[in-house]
C-alpha cells in the first residue's frame, strides 16, 4: 500500500503557497508532488502504441545499426589507400546493394566495393567516397586529391543505440518517432499503462446542452466540449457525465458515480467565491480539497481534491469503455500494481470558458500526465516580440490570446486577438497560442520580447 500524504500537508512548505492568491510556480510544485497510484499495465501493438504511456524501460535487444554501413551511395574501400596530396586510383571489384551481404570480404589494397546506403560493410573497408565525388573510367574510380580523410561515411555498429543500452524510459510518453524506435529495435509489441480514464462534468444551473433550445437566462455548456477535447488529445479516456446544475446533493451523487469509473475528475464551474461553500462542503464530505484563488489571469478559482478510495466500491479494472486497443491481460483490483486502490483525483476548474483553457495548460496537463504515468516534460514556448504595449498587475501571471505571425524580416510576432474578457471563447479559438506574461512585470512596450506557449499542435 502507498501512504498518501493529507493534501495539506503536501501544500506545507511549498515556496510562495498562498491559497487566497497562489503563484502559478507554487501551484505546479504542488502538482508535482502528487504522487498517483501506477496504473495498471497492458501490451499493445506498437501501432496502437502513439500517445500511450510506457510502462516499463525499453532496453534495445540490438545493436542499431547492426553493422558498420556506408552513409551514401559510393563506393567503400580502406581509407589507408588515401595518399596526401595525391588522387587515389581505385579497381571496383564488386558491388552490393542495400540488404546484400558481401560475398567474398577480401577486398584488397587498391580496391573498392560499389555501395549503396545502408549496405553493410566488410571488415576493413572503413571509409566511403559519395558516387559524386569521384570520376568514374570503366570499372575504376578516381577520388580527387585531399577530398576525404579515412573514416568517413562508414555509420558504426552500435552508433544509434548499443545493446543493452536504454532506449526508452518508463513513464515516456510515446511520439511517433518512438514508435519508430521500437520498430527499429525489432519490437512489435510494448508495454504501456492502461489508458487513463477521466470523468468530465459542468455544474451551472444555467448550462443547457448544445443541441437544445436556450431557455431565457440560460447559456450552452461549452467547457465540457472543450475538456472532453483538451482530455482526448492527451491520449487518455473520457467519461462525460453531463450536466449538474446547482445542487449539493446532486454535486456528491454525480461525484460517486465519477469516483466509480474514473481516475481523475474535472469538473467546471461553482469553484469560484460565490458558490465555493456548498462545493467545498460536498467535497470535505467525499474525500478532501484545497481551495484556492490563483494569481493568474484569467483563471482565478481552482480546486484541487482527492476523492476517498472507498468511493470506487466494486468497480473493474478496464470496466470503463473507450478507444482503447482491447483490454490487454491488465491486473485487475488489489492486483500487484495497486493502480485500482488509489484515491480519484478531483480538479475543480473555473466556469469561465477561457480560464478553463488556460489553466487546463498551465497546470491540469502535468497533473493528467502524471496520473496516466507519464513524466510530463515542460510545454515549448516561443520567444516572440510583442506587437502591443501593456500594463499588468505585477504579482500575476497573465495570459493573453494571440496570434503569431512574422514581420518582413522573418522574426514571430505575437498579437493579441483582441478583447481579452475572459468569458470571450472566441479570442480563444482564434488564438495561436498565449502570451504568458510572468510575476514581476507590470509593463510591457510594444517590440519586448515576450513568451508565447503555442496551442496549435499542442497534445
Ligand atoms: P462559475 O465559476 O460557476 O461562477 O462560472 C463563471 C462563469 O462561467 C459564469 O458566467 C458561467 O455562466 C460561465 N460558465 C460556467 N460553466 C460554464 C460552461 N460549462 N460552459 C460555458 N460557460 C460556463
Ligand atoms: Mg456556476
Amino acid at each position: 500500500m502507498t501512504s498518501l500524504s493529507s493534501l495539506a500537508a503536501l501544500a506545507e512548505g511549498l515556496d510562495g503557497f498562498d491559497p487566497a492568491a497562489m503563484p502559478l510556480a507554487a501551484a505546479r510544485d504542488f502538482i508535482a508532488r502528487l504522487t498517483p497510484p501506477p496504473l495498471a499495465d497492458c501490451e499493445v501493438a506498437i501501432d496502437d502504441a502513439l500517445g500511450r504511456v510506457l510502462a516499463t524501460d525499453v532496453i534495445s535487444p540490438i545493436d542499431v545499426p547492426a553493422h558498420d554501413n556506408s552513409a551514401m551511395d559510393g563506393y567503400a574501400f580502406h581509407g589507408s589507400d588515401l595518399i596526401t596530396g595525391r588522387p587515389t586510383d581505385l579497381a571496383i571489384v564488386g558491388q552490393v546493394l542495400a540488404g546484400g551481404v558481401a560475398q567474398s570480404a577480401r577486398i584488397g589494397p587498391g580496391q573498392c566495393l560499389r555501395v549503396m546506403t545502408g549496405t553493410a560493410l566488410p571488415a576493413g573497408l572503413d571509409t566511403v567516397v559519395a558516387q559524386e565525388h569521384v570520376v568514374r573510367h570503366g570499372e575504376r574510380i578516381t577520388i580527387p586529391a585531399d577530398t576525404l580523410v579515412a573514416g568517413r561515411n562508414r555509420r558504426r555498429a552500435g552508433e544509434d543505440l548499443a545493446r543493452g543500452r536504454l532506449a526508452l524510459a518508463a513513464g515516456r510518453w510515446l511520439e511517433p518517432a518512438d514508435v519508430g524506435l521500437l520498430a527499429s529495435l525489432g519490437l512489435d509489441r510494448v508495454r504501456v499503462h492502461r489508458r487513463a480514464r477521466v470523468a468530465v462534468f459542468s455544474t451551472g444551473s444555467e448550462l443547457r446542452p448544445a443541441g437544445g433550445a436556450l431557455a431565457e437566462g440560460c447559456i450552452y455548456d461549452s467547457n465540457r466540449h472543450t475538456i472532453r477535447a483538451m482530455v482526448a488529445r492527451l491520449g487518455l479516456d473520457v467519461i462525460d457525465l453531463g450536466l449538474v446544475g446547482d445542487d449539493p446533493e446532486l454535486l456528491a451523487r454525480t461525484l460517486v458515480d465519477a469516483a466509480g469509473q474514473a481516475d481523475a475528475v474535472i469538473t467546471s464551474g461553482g469553484v469560484g467565491p460565490g458558490e465555493a461553500d456548498h462545493t467545498r462542503a460536498v467535497y470535505t464530505r467525499l474525500g478532501e480539497a484545497q481551495f484556492w484563488s490563483m494569481a493568474i489571469r484569467p483563471g482565478r478559482p481552482l480546486t484541487i481534491g482527492r476523492l476517498q478510495a472507498s468511493l470506487k466500491g466494486g468497480r473493474q479494472a478496464g470496466a470503463a469503455s473507450g478507444p482503447g486497443p482491447g483490454p490487454g491481460p491488465g491486473p485487475g483490483p488489489g492486483s500487484e500494481s495497486g493502480s485500482e486502490s488509489g484515491p480519484v483525483m478531483l480538479f475543480g476548474l473555473p466556469g469561465n470558458p477561457v480560464a478553463v483553457v488556460v489553466v487546463f495548460y498551465a497546470l491540469i496537463r502535468d497533473a493528467l500526465l502524471r496520473l496516466a504515468g507519464a513524466r510530463p516534460r515542460p510545454l515549448p514556448t516561443l520567444a516572440c516580440f510583442a506587437t502591443a504595449a501593456m500594463t499588468k498587475r505585477p504579482e500575476r501571471t497573465e495570459f493573453i490570446r494571440v496570434t503569431i505571425e512574422r514581420d518582413g524580416e522573418g522574426r514571430p510576432l505575437a498579437r493579441p486577438t483582441g478583447a481579452q474578457g475572459s468569458a470571450i471563447l472566441h479570442s480563444m479559438s482564434e488564438a495561436d497560442g498565449l502570451m504568458i506574461l510572468g510575476p514581476g512585470l507590470s509593463s510591457l512596450a510594444a517590440g519586448d520580447r515576450v513568451e508565447v506557449l503555442p496551442l496549435r499542435g499542442l497534445v
